[in-house]
């Protein structure tokens, strides 16, 4: 069986939520080992949920505030 691109990314987001089961990694395995894209997307997730995780709220409201101007 074989992810496309929109299968992988689907599952790493459900994979912050729950684990996945073994069939759901080995298949998401498999695409990664391929896709550099699907593995740049899963590094910037897991990049954005340490940088949430450090920073808090109000650093996420003044980075919105410099994006702006
Ligand atoms: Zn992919």
């Amino acid at each position: 069986m074989m992810l496309n691109c929109f299968e992988a990314s689907r599952l790493l987001s459900e994979a912050q939520e729950r684990p996945l089961i073994l069939r759901e990694r080995v298949t998401l395995g498999i695409h990664l080992s391929w896709c550099s894209g699907c593995r740049n997307f899963r590094r910037h997730m897991h990049a954005l949920r340490t940088i949430s995780r450090g920073y808090g709220q109000r650093r996420d409201t003044d980075d919105e505030r410099v994006g702006k101007r």
